[in-house]
């Protein structure tokens, strides 16, 4: 298949006028039914003074309250179901990073469209029947495994559902079974170098990899640009959430440049997270999302908490489905030193543009204006001369207070020695809550 293919192409080239049309339609059926079937919603839409059939644009969204994490909480277990029981097929919950769990529903449909989502992003990356994918995210309650199993079924690949973990065996399922194409979280691509390079293993001459589906947790563009080095191979970034049906949200096409949010699915706003007002095309906030298409679950207006931007124009892929800019981090990621606002993704980035730098790092918080940075550097530098550590760890510094405004301490660590987790890795420890 080549790099212009489509999975639905009809749906994914629709023009803006058509897909605003259809999103109303959605967004007023969805209103509807949820406004019927859910007393959660139907309380809250009388409390904002509306009825379904108010809804006379798209505009109108703005007039529907929102949903936010503690109403999933709140509502737990069954509050928000929308179908009887017997028509839920599958529960998912969320991987908990940031507090209680959330449980999601699916019925047949919403698998079914889950799936279908999915496989517009495998193929828009090129992928073809026969194509091997190790999927290495863990399988289970957690939406990103199977989610994205049943899409590359769906497309015909020939999947490997390995789940996370085993490093060793990881690598031997790669050469046993030629997998071109994986599926993982960012820190997890970058250790796994680690253990190749400790086994004398190339990547480049030793297995089949050609690409990798990386997300789960925000990453820079300088981590991608590792990542596709020390593998050789493309990495293309991979947006999701439970409560949106996990990955397949919004995903990057080979122009890898943004991520295409399926808007037929979902109906998506950026609003300035401390007002709740909707910002402009182009500007910078956080992501809200609504179902569009949803049966077990309709989700109205979710606050993500996830900073982006809509990027407006059109990509030269011939997609029309708009496109979102890498997510920065979380709203409740940030953090604040000297009453400066960092997001751990700026450390980052600048760490992963460091020669001699390796894969982990952590960024301790020990008080309002004091942080520390530590980073695993190369065994060769380890080893070398004091004035070439000392050296590198004044051009950290440097490099990070011109990014982040503030000159943090900054410790060189031993490869090897920092926590690594199989998940969503933990980067930030904030010692002012212990
Ligand atoms: P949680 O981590 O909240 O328990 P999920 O496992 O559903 O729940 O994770 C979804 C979250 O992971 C998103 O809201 C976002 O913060 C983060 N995430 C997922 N994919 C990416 C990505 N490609 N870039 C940045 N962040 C991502
Ligand atoms: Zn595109």
């Amino acid at each position: 298949m080549d790099k212009n293919a489509f999975w639905q192409k009809e749906i994914e080239t629709l023009s803006r006028r058509q897909l605003e049309v259809l999103q109303l339609k959605r967004l007023k059926k969805i209103t509807g039914r949820v406004a019927k079937a859910v007393p959660f919603y139907r309380e809250r839409l009388a409390a904002c003074r509306l009825k379904p059939q108010d809804i006379k644009s798209l505009k109108d969204i703005e007039r529907l309250p929102f949903t936010t994490r503690e109403d999933l909480q709140a509502t737990f277990p069954f509050g928000l179901l929308s179908v009887p029981r017997e028509e839920v097929l599958r529960l998912h919950t969320s991987s908990g990073t940031t507090g209680k769990p959330k449980a999601i529903f699916f019925t047949k449909q919403d698998l079914n469209q889950a799936a279908e989502l999915i496989a517009r992003c495998l193929v828009m990356t090129g992928v073809a029947r026969g194509d091997v994918l190790q999927n290495m995210m863990t399988y289970g309650l957690f939406t990103g495994a199977l989610m994205m199993h049943y899409g590359a079924e769906k497309v015909g690949m020939f999947v490997i559902p390995a789940g996370p973990g085993n490093t060793e065996r990881q690598i031997t399922l790669m050469q046993d079974f030629k997998s071109t194409t994986l599926h993982l979280t960012p820190s997890y691509a970058l250790y796994l170098f680690d253990v190749m390079a400790g086994k004398g293993i190339d990547p480049r001459k030793d297995l089949s990899l050609r690409r990798a589906y990386v997300g789960a947790e925000p990453y820079s563009e300088a981590t991608r640009k590792k990542i596709e080095e020390i593998l050789g191979i493309d990495v293309y970034n991979s947006y999701g959430l439970t409560e949106m049906n996990g990955p397949g949200v919004a995903f990057e096409c080979a122009a890898k440049d943004g991520m295409h949010l399926w808007e037929d699915n979902f109906l998506m706003e950026i609003i300035d997270p401390k007002t709740g007002q909707t910002l402009p095309e182009g500007r910078e906030g956080e992501l809200v999302l609504t179902t569009l298409c949803r049966e077990a679950m309709p989700i109205l207006r979710y606050r993500t908490r996830d900073i982006t931007a809509i990027m407006p124009e059109r990509c030269r892929c011939g997609r029309t489905h708009r496109r979102i800019i890498r997510i920065k981090g979380r709203s409740d990621d940030m953090f604040i030193i000297r009453g400066i606002n960092i997001f751990p993704q700026q450390v980052e980035r600048v760490l992963m543009s460091v020669r001699g730098v390796a894969q982990n790092y952590q960024i301790v918080l020990q008080s309002l204006d004091q942080m520390t940075v530590k980073t695993e550097i190369i065994r060769d530098i380890f080893d070398g001369s004091v004035e070439h550590l000392v050296n590198l760890r004044s051009e950290i510094e440097d490099k990070l207070r011109a990014e982040i405004g503030v000159k943090p301490k900054v410790d060189l660590v031993e490869p090897g020695t920092l926590p690594v987790s199989e998940g969503k890795a933990k980067r930030v420890i904030d010692q002012r809550k212990l």
